[in-house]
C-alpha cells in the first residue's frame, strides 16, 4: 500500500509501515535522513573530498540505494562506537561521527589550551568556570567572563597577513540594572556606560582589563544621589504613563 507522499530526498514513494525520518518540511525515508545528515558512504569512511579523497556515493546506485549504503554503514559503525550517555561526550561523538574535525582548535580553556566541543560545553555551563570577575556599583556592574570560543577574526585571514592570531577568549561588559524592569541590560538606551565592551586574549589580560574598565566606570559614573534622582524620575515618568 502506497501512502500519499514521495520522499523529499530520493523522490521514491513512501510505503506505509516503512521506517521514516521526519524533517521540518516533510517526510523522508529513514535511510535518506541518515544520508542527508551523516553524509555519503565515502564521507563517513573519510574517503571523500572533505578528506582529500574522491569517493562519495558508491557508483551505479540509485539515490535510494546509495542512501541505504550510507545508512547500513552508519548503523554498523554505531554498534561498534555507540553514543555515550554523557551529553557532553555525545557532542564530541557526533562531531567525530559526522567527520567534522574542522571545529577542533576553535575552543580553548581559561589557560588557552585547546578543548573539544564537548569539553567546552561542559565548562560554559559552569558559572564558576565562566565567571572571571564581577564588580558592582549600585545599578552598574562590570562583568568579565571566559567565552572559550575563539572570537578573533584573524583566523580567517590568509597566512602571512601579519595579524595577531592568538585566540580571543574573554569579554568584559558593563551592565545596567533597569530600575523599571529589574533586568540587567547591556545596551546604552538606559545608561550611557551600559554595553561598554572589551575582549581579551588571555586570563591575565582579562583580569587587568577588568580593573581598567572598573576604573573607567568609577571615573564616569554619576554620584549615588544623581542615580537615585534618575531612578525617581524614571519611576515617576512610568507611573504617569500608567495613570493615563
Ligand atoms: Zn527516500
Ligand atoms: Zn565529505
Amino acid at each position: 500500500m502506497i501512502s500519499s507522499g514521495l520522499c523529499l530526498y530520493c523522490s521514491e514513494p513512501i510505503v506505509e509501515g516503512e521506517p521514516l525520518g521526519d524533517v521540518s518540511n516533510g517526510t523522508v525515508h529513514r535511510e535518506c535522513l541518515i544520508r542527508m545528515t551523516a553524509g555519503s558512504l565515502g564521507h563517513q569512511q573519510q574517503k571523500c573530498s572533505c578528506f582529500g579523497g574522491q569517493e562519495e556515493d558508491p557508483p551505479g546506485l540509485t539515490v535510494r540505494e546509495a542512501a541505504r549504503a550510507a545508512a547500513d554503514y552508519f548503523d554498523r559503525t554505531a554498534q561498534e562506537d555507540p553514543p555515550p550517555a554523557d551529553r557532553f561526550e555525545r557532542l564530541d561523538w557526533m562531531e567525530r561521527r559526522s567527520g567534522n574535525n574542522e571545529r577542533a582548535g576553535d575552543y580553548y580553556d581559561r589557560n588557552g589550551l585547546p578543548l573539544s566541543l564537548g569539553e567546552w560545553a561542559r565548562r560554559i555551563e559552569d558559572p564558576n568556570y565562566k565567571r572571571v570577575a564581577l564588580t558592582n556599583f549600585g545599578p552598574l556592574a562590570v562583568s568579565t567572563v571566559w567565552l572559550g570560543m575563539d572570537h578573533s577574526f584573524a583566523r580567517f585571514l590568509p597566512p602571512g597577513a601579519g595579524a595577531d592570531r592568538r585566540p580571543i577568549l574573554f569579554e568584559t561588559m558593563v551592565f545596567f540594572l533597569d530600575p523599571v524592569t529589574g533586568e540587567w541590560i547591556s545596551d546604552d538606551t538606559k545608561h550611557e556606560l551600559a554595553g561598554e565592551q572589551h575582549r581579551w586574549h588571555t586570563l591575565e589580560d582579562a583580569l587587568a582589563g577588568h580593573e581598567t574598565v572598573v576604573q573607567y566606570v568609577k571615573d564616569n559614573i554619576l554620584p549615588p544621589e544623581a542615580v537615585e534622582s534618575i531612578r525617581d524620575l524614571l519611576t515617576t515618568v512610568y507611573k504617569v504613563e500608567e495613570d493615563q
